[in-house]
């Protein structure tokens, strides 16, 4: 579902439950609150659970069940004499009404603003923010792709940003909204790659530095060898290129847009310019500690990632 249909039906039900008598809309709130139980993430989580149980204090796997919290069943462990759920110790531990996950994970899929998403699931902006970052942190410690056929690569600058910290560690005055870094000074950016294979695989990733060390560290292991690279005309690639046994198309400013009628950088480029006008837009600009969490975002819901999927790798 997109954002427009998504909104749209909503409207249909809020116009719906007004025009509904008292006594009706207590029906339907009675059914939405017998729903509420936490059984929707805990039916996705147990499963897992139960496969490789052990304690996430002392990984024993001599456990017992020892009660109930709610709908959470508790353990304890036979070696650490600890107690603990599910949850203990993956990203979504101590984090409360699971009941709202599920849908707090559709607003991700559909890359909605937390304000947005805070309004749906009835949170405060705060909760809105630790979800989205819990269930961004698992997914962003996964194994990116693997690259293969026709790959295009580029770098790009997003400007240096503090965003919510309460003191600026470069000493510098804040900056409104991020901001593109295009003519800023080298110290003020932050170099990010991003690849794309013409299956629409994605490899993207915060590099340290714009150096050639840096690009071969964080690029070289995710394309398999026998590809076609197309890249600008940076002298890393040629290396790479050489490395993986790569057929490399160089597209050198000013020069050729597209070789031989299929090679070009632009898909990349392409998503290059979607990224940043979604962080700088729509996001309204993002702190730079947090950018392996929205390029992670960006990767995987370009790869029709779905709710279920955010909620399973934030669990792991
Ligand atoms: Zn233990």
């Amino acid at each position: 579902m997109n954002t427009k249909s998504f909104v749209q039906n909503l409207n249909q039900i809020t116009a719906a439950l007004i025009s509904m008598t008292p006594a009706q809309r207590e029906v339907v709130h009675q059914s939405i609150r017998e729903s509420q139980v936490e059984l929707p993430t805990n039916e996705l989580f147990q499963p897992i659970f139960d496969t490789s149980s052990s304690c996430p204090h002392c990984t024993s796997t001599h456990l017992r069940k020892w009660g109930k919290s709610g709908e959470t069943q508790r353990y304890r462990c036979n070696h650490c004499a600890k107690t603990f759920n599910i949850k203990t110790k993956t990203p979504l531990a101590r984090l409360r009404k699971c009941h709202l996950w599920e849908e707090y994970a559709r607003c991700m899929e559909l890359k909605l603003t937390l304000r947005q998403a805070a309004s749906i699931c009835h949170i405060n902006l705060k909760t809105a923010f630790l979800w989205r970052h819990r269930f961004l942190m698992a997914n962003t410690a996964k194994t990116q792709d693997k690259l293969s056929g026709i790959i295009e690569v580029d770098e790009f600058f997003m400007a240096y940003s503090e965003k919510g910290s309460k003191k600026l560690t470069r000493g510098r005055k804040a900056r409104k909204r991020g901001g593109d870094a295009d003519k800023r000074t080298k110290d003020d950016q932050v170099a990010i790659l991003l690849s794309i294979d013409r299956s629409k695989h994605i490899v993207n990733k915060v590099l340290a530095a714009d150096t050639a060390s840096e690009i071969e560290a964080n690029f070289e292991p995710h394309i398999l060898s026998n590809s076609v690279l197309c890249s600008d005309g940076a002298w890393p690639y040629v290396n790479i290129a050489e490395h993986k046994n790569c057929v490399h198309k160089r597209l050198i400013n000013g020069k050729n847009r597209v070789i031989e009628n299929i090679y070009h950088i632009q898909t990349v480029n392409g998503a290059i310019t979607h990224f940043k006008s979604w962080v700088v837009g729509k996001m309204k600009g993002v702190a730079t500690k947090y950018l392996p969490h929205y390029l992670t975002w960006f990767r995987e819901s370009s790869a029709k990632y779905d709710f279920q999927q955010i909620l399973l790798a934030a669990y792991r």
